[in-house]
């Protein structure tokens, strides 16, 4: 399924990254899986061998390199879909612990079996972000809670935040075109402090991932309930 692992090295290597013979089996086995699993559920648009590879392994494994989460880090991906971007970095470091939530419970369905495929832990959870983040076994418990491709950065703060221990903190993983700035005051409100902005290039497209900090503890009104969310964002 993925272009060999040779080229598959390489690709990795121009972005800074090594590849082992290892990992890489590991990334053909989810993306066969992905594939296949697709034809019947709604995964992911990105089907294309080499697009697996930039689109989701690679620019998944390029958190890693643009933060300093620490090995045993805890994560919650929150959105995470099809597994990105937590299950390809547990598959690049396997001392992480990495927490799947998912509001459909077709994707968790998906990620319980591909993580047994792959043999590879991971904390499983269906449900909204705002409704599982008000649970004392979740709030503020994650060394890091990340997203990708799932929100503006003030509802996605929202949603993200409150799950992150003080001194911890939020990767949003973002295109181009988004004004973080308009985030602030939501971050701001959460207990978080926009740290770092890096700008990368993904082949030809422009991403860039944003670092928040946990400074303060989230206040127990937020987040506000799913339609409160949805009508203003903080
Ligand atoms: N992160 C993945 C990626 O980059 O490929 C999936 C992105 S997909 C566009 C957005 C995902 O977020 C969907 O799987 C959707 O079900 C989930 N989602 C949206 N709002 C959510 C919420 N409030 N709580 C939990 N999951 C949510």
């Amino acid at each position: 399924m993925l272009p060999n692992y040779d080229f598959c090295a390489e690709q990795f290597e121009k972005y800074g990254l090594e590849l082992t013979e290892t990992v890489y089996k590991k990334f053909d086995i989810y993306a066969n899986f992905l594939v296949e699993y697709n034809k019947n559920v709604n995964l992911t648009a990105i089907t294309e061998p080499k697009e697996i590879l930039f689109k989701h392994f690679i620019d998944s494994v390029l958190m890693l390199k643009y933060t300093d989460i620490s090995d045993n880090s805890s994560i919650i991906d929150v959105g995470t879909g099809a597994g990105f971007p937590s299950v390809p970095l547990k598959i690049y470091n396997d001392s992480l612990n990495i927490t799947l939530l998912d509001s459909l419970n077709k994707r968790i369905t998906f990620l319980e079996q591909l993580c047994d495929k792959l043999d590879i832990e991971a904390g499983f959870i269906h449900g909204r972000a705002e409704d599982i983040s008000k649970l004392p076994e979740y709030r503020e418990k994650f060394d890091v809670s990340c997203a990708r491709a799932v929100a503006n950065m003030a509802l996605l703060s929202e949603l993200c935040i409150p799950f992150v221990k003080v001194g911890g903190m939020f990767v949003a993983m973002k295109g181009p075109n988004e004004d973080i700035s308009l985030g602030n005051n939501a971050v701001s409100l959460l207990g978080g402090n926009v740290s770092h902005e890096t700008n990368y290039q993904l082949e030809d497209e422009q991403r860039k991932i944003v670092i928040v900090s946990k400074i303060s503890q989230t206040p127990t009104k937020y987040p506000r309930n799913s339609s409160q969310i949805k009508k203003k964002t903080l």
